[in-house]
């Protein structure tokens, strides 16, 4: 029997490396996706074979993190050996505009999920996708004994989420795991976070289809990996003795002005000349500086990864060039590069 894993969030960034990851492992996987007026599943797309073709491993469910009964019956119905609960309202900036929304999903949605297993006794493990916006104005190093100080909407509804989920471990014995995940990039990043955005603009201005992009605080400091071996550990949690919870992060932090100059320089350009900022991009309260220490997740799951910031610039910036000569808006994401598997065949 193939295991069974449930992923939500399967048609974001961390869902569609994760179902990939999975399909390789051998795993049948399901994924729930919202309702949408125009397609959302442009990630996941290349791995969908019907499902009546015979040893069909992907299965997609419409569902919403807002649904409790919807989340209820379709646990019931695909009992999962493994529950990854990746979706969420992600946007910071957003999560300011919108803070109950973002509490609606990002927090509650995620109780929803842990009282449904609980209630419907399933013999499932759990991984919640906990954020190092977390940590938002505790001082570098970050790791899972630093004190929480979220500085957002966003940062207070995981807060929410990562309580929720080891109380539910405490309280009542579930195998439940928090990834406390620092920023992780790949060419399948959303448009309007800050890597994606500059690595397209980068592309987009080298091919004299803009001349500006408007950016925000570039003396923000992050620590950015790349997305496919950050879904690997979300996997290794899961298959420890025991339920524990861990930080993934690089351990390098390089500021947005790092960033910039890595992306222009690639294609040739000066930042300078072309960046402008917006207050717009602005945050009510920012996090300045996140830089984990993932010692502990290296040591008990083996986990340690390999792209730093020089290289996946490099990764991103190379798949918008090839976006743009494709002729396509999305993301490419090329065989070559590491992390990659094409299991559709
Ligand atoms: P994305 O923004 O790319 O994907 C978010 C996913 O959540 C999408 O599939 C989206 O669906 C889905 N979603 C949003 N709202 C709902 C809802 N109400 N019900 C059901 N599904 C919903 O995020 P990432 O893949 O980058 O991140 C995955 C998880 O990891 C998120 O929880 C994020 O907060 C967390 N995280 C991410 C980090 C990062 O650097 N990427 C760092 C730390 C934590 P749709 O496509 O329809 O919008
Ligand atoms: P976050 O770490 O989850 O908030 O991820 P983002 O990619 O959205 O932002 C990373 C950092 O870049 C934050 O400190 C932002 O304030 C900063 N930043 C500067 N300019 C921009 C911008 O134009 N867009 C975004 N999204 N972030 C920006």
């Amino acid at each position: 029997m193939n295991r069974r894993a449930l992923i939500t969030g399967i048609t974001g960034q961390d869902g569609s490396y994760l179902a990939e990851f999975l399909l390789n492992k051998g795993y049948e996987v399901h994924g729930i996706i919202r309702r949408a007026s125009s397609f959302n599943t442009g990630r996941i797309d290349h791995l969908y074979v019907d499902p009546h073709t015979p040893g069909a491993r992907l299965f997609l469910h419409y569902g919403d993190l807002l649904d409790g009964t919807r989340l209820m019956s379709l646990l019931s119905q695909i009992a999962p050996d493994e529950v990854y609960n990746l979706a969420a309202q992600t946007h910071v900036r957003v999560s300011f505009d919108e803070p109950e929304h973002t509490s609606e999903t990002t927090g509650l949605g995620t109780i929803r999920l842990l009282e449904a297993i609980r209630q419907l006794g399933l013999d499932c493990r759990f991984y919640q996708a906990s954020s190092s916006e977390m940590f938002g104005s505790s001082p570098p190093p970050q790791n899972e004994d630093t004190p929480f100080h979220p500085r957002s909407p966003y940062g207070i509804a995981k807060l929410y989420a990562y309580w929720s989920t080891r109380n539910y471990r405490e309280a009542y014995g579930l195998f439940t795991v928090n990834g406390i995940l620092f920023n992780h990039e790949s060419p399948r990043r959303g448009e309007t976070f800050v890597t994606r955005k500059i690595t397209r603009a980068a592309a987009r201005i080298q091919a004299g289809l803009d001349q500006h992009v408007y950016m925000g605080n570039i003396e923000a400091v992050r620590d950015w990996g790349y997305a496919p071996e950050y879904v690997e550990g979300m996997w290794r949690m899961l298959q420890a003795d025991a339920p524990d919870d861990y930080v993934l992060a690089t351990g390098i932090g390089y500021s947005v002005r790092e960033f910039l100059a890595l992306a222009f320089t690639h294609v040739g350009l000066d930042w300078e000349r072309h960046v402008r900022f917006d207050e717009r991009y602005l945050r009510p309260a920012e996090v300045n500086t996140v830089i984990g220490d993932a010692s502990k997740a290296n040591v008990a799951l083996g986990w340690k990864p390999q792209v730093q910031a020089p290289q996946l610039v490099r990764i991103m910036v190379e798949a918008d060039l090839r976006a743009l000569e494709l002729g396509g808006s999305g993301p490419v994401d090329r065989p070559e590069l590491p992390g990659w598997t094409n299991t559709s065949g």
